[in-house]
This record gives structure tokens, C-alpha cells and sequence, in this order.
């Protein structure tokens, strides 16, 4: 297993079917990334712990502990690495993203290679620079949100988000009142074209509000058919 950090760092990769694994592998190899790959859940946690890479991509069912539960322990010892999920059913997505475990995004198997390395550098992307290249601190009722430190309050109180859901709130926020479709919100967000399917937007919008607590929430609107709007 090499472990050598590339020029766009190290990806660590959890996987226990070697077929899989070895894909996985190959494309971001590829692409310039350093690869390492672990095949169950508690070599997986160590070697994230241990090897500090860039971004993690985790299988859902692994042998000792669940990809879900490496990333809740992640999380929970305050590693806030960009971690993309593999998921073998489409009906686990909006359980995981309910988890709260923090996940950046999730491809569902059988997926592209092409794909997931896209996903990889999208989520790079996003985690690296400030959304839109404004980082003017900006606010909307009781939410303040601050580009350049990549922080989040409400009511003066911090508020953890992921990176996507950062740069999703830092989007809407970006001009308030403006209407945001699905579609714009995937193109500029995530970075993805409109066939990737747009639930991923409202189960993160939907993920956004919970974090924000009820009342900050009311500032984040649905616009029933159109999309979702930061109230200015
Ligand atoms: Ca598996």
C-alpha cells in the first residue's frame, strides 16, 4: 500500500471490497492524489488519525466499525476532514446525511470512478477557498457568517457546518432575498451538473436549517417548485 502523499495530498480510502478499492485507487492515483487504502473500519480510523489526509472516502458497510461510525469518531475528536461516503443503497442517503455525522457528500454504488474523483476535488475545492471569492463577512437576521475564518454563528453562539453546508449557506446568503434553483445551487455549490439529481440540495438545506436551530432557520425559505432563498 503506498502511502505517498502526492501534489494534491493524500486520500484515504476505506473499502473492504478489493475490486472497489482498487479502482478507487487507480483514478485518484491518476489524478495526481497520494492513495492509502485501509479494509476495515478500525485500521481505517487509525490511519486518518495518523496520516492526516486531505479528504477521506469511506464505504458504509465495513468490517470492525461502520464507515458512519469512523466518521462520527472523526467528528467527534474535533477532524473536520472532508469525508465523501460509499453507499451501497440510494434509500441510505437521507439516513446519513441525518446522522449529523457530517459528511461532505456520497456517491451510491455502482459508481463512475470519473465520478468520485470529481467529487474528491470538488469537495477540495469548496474546503480550500471561500465560496464565490467573497469573503465579506455577511448576515441574515440572527445568523452570521464570516467567509474568510469559515465560521458561523447565531445569536453570537458558533455553529459547526460542514463544508458543504458552508459554502451552501455562504451561497444564499451571498444575496439575499434571490431565489436559488436547485440546479443553480448544485452548479455553484457542489459543482456538479444537474443530472447528478438534486435531493442532495434540500437534504443539506434540510441539515443547514437543524444546525441552525428553528429560529435562525425561518431565514432559510422554500420556495415550493423553485428553490430556497437566505430572507436579507
Ligand atoms: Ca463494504
Amino acid at each position: 500500500m503506498s502511502s505517498d502523499a502526492q501534489h494534491r495530498g493524500l486520500v484515504l480510502v476505506v473499502e473492504d471490497e478489493p475490486a472497489i478499492a482498487d479502482l478507487v485507487r487507480l483514478y485518484l492515483t491518476r489524478d495526481g492524489f497520494g492513495v492509502h487504502v485501509e479494509r476495515d473500519g478500525i485500521a481505517g480510523l487509525a490511519a486518518a488519525q495518523r496520516l492526516r489526509p486531505v479528504a477521506c472516502v469511506l464505504d458504509i458497510a465495513l468490517p470492525g466499525l461502520a464507515g458512519t461510525e469512523v466518521c462520527r469518531r472523526l467528528r467527534e475528536s474535533g477532524d473536520w476532514t472532508p469525508v465523501i461516503f460509499l453507499t451501497a443503497r440510494d434509500d441510505e442517503v437521507d439516513r446519513i446525511v441525518g446522522l449529523e455525522l457530517g459528511a461532505d457528500d456520497y456517491v451510491t454504488k455502482p459508481f463512475s470512478p470519473r465520478e468520485l474523483v470529481a467529487r474528491v476535488r470538488a469537495v477540495l475545492r469548496r474546503s480550500t477557498g471561500t465560496p464565490n471569492g467573497a469573503d465579506r463577512p455577511r448576515t441574515a437576521g440572527p445568523i452570521s457568517l464570516d467567509p474568510s475564518r469559515r465560521s458561523v454563528t447565531v445569536d453570537g453562539a458558533p455553529v459547526h457546518l460542514t463544508t458543504t453546508e458552508f459554502d451552501l449557506l455562504a451561497y444564499l446568503m451571498s444575496r439575499p432575498g434571490r431565489v436559488f434553483t436547485r440546479e443553480e445551487l448544485l452548479a455553484s455549490v457542489w459543482g456538479y451538473a444537474a443530472h447528478s439529481g438534486t435531493r442532495t440540495v434540500d437534504v443539506h438545506v434540510a441539515q443547514v436549517r437543524a444546525k441552525l436551530g428553528p429560529a435562525a432557520a425561518e431565514w432559510i425559505r422554500t420556495h415550493r417548485g423553485v428553490g430556497y432563498a437566505c430572507v436579507g
